[in-house]
């Protein structure tokens, strides 16, 4: 079957490619010709997987899913959130959005985060919402090259690395969108 991964991201779509079974043949936004960004209109997480997926469903008709991730900081009651990706302005800068998060903790010994996804699938006859949380602590400083986003200032309970210093293999078995793509992909190697 032909399954929509609702993303422009195409390391993304190939990662979780690697995780389904044959017989499902993943299809980009591009590969539909859906070459805009779905408006994520949306105040939770949730809302904005949902209204991602939907978007394809309803103007291409195809089974699809989407995900949608927030980083949730416990002293600024789940801030940035929602709002992960634009949380210093609208041009999405990982680099200003982490000073922004850096100077926002300054002086605040409580750095506990999660990062937190949710992956909205839509099939012809069902809908299903998973989700995936890794718990963590926000660091004082940026460390470590790899990864995107706040991957250089979250460090994983039981870790004394951050995400941008661990290899890809071991942030993806762990990581809050690893755990929701395995949750979905399970769900359809059992399912369809
Ligand atoms: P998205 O919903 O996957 O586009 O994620 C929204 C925002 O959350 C991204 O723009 C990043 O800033 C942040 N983010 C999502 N996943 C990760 C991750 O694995 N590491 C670091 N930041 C992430």
């Amino acid at each position: 079957m032909k399954l929509v991964f609702a993303t422009h991201n195409a390391n993304k779509l190939k990662e979780v490619q690697q995780l389904l079974p044959k017989s499902i043949v993943l299809l980009s936004l591009e590969d539909i010709g859906c070459l805009q960004e779905i408006p994520e209109t949306g105040t939770t997480l949730e809302e904005n997987a949902q209204i991602k997926a939907d978007h394809v469903t309803q103007h291409y008709g195809y089974p699809c899913f989407a995900d949608d991730t927030g980083l949730l900081v416990d002293s600024l009651h789940g801030a940035p959130g929602v709002y992960s990706a634009r949380y210093a302005g609208e041009q999405k800068s990982s680099e200003d959005n982490m000073d922004k998060l850096l100077s926002q903790l300054k002086n605040q010994n409580n750095r506990q985060a999660q990062f937190k996804t949710i992956v909205a699938l839509n099939l012809p006859s069902t809908k299903k919402q998973f989700n995936g949380v890794v718990e963590g602590e926000i660091t004082y400083e940026k460390k470590g090259e790899d990864g995107f986003g706040y991957d250089p200032i979250f460090k994983p309970n039981g870790y004394d690395k951050t995400f941008a210093e661990l290899p890809l293999s071991e942030k993806n078995r762990i990581s809050h969108r690893g755990k929701a793509i395995a949750k979905l992909v399970n769900y359809l190697k059992e399912s369809l």
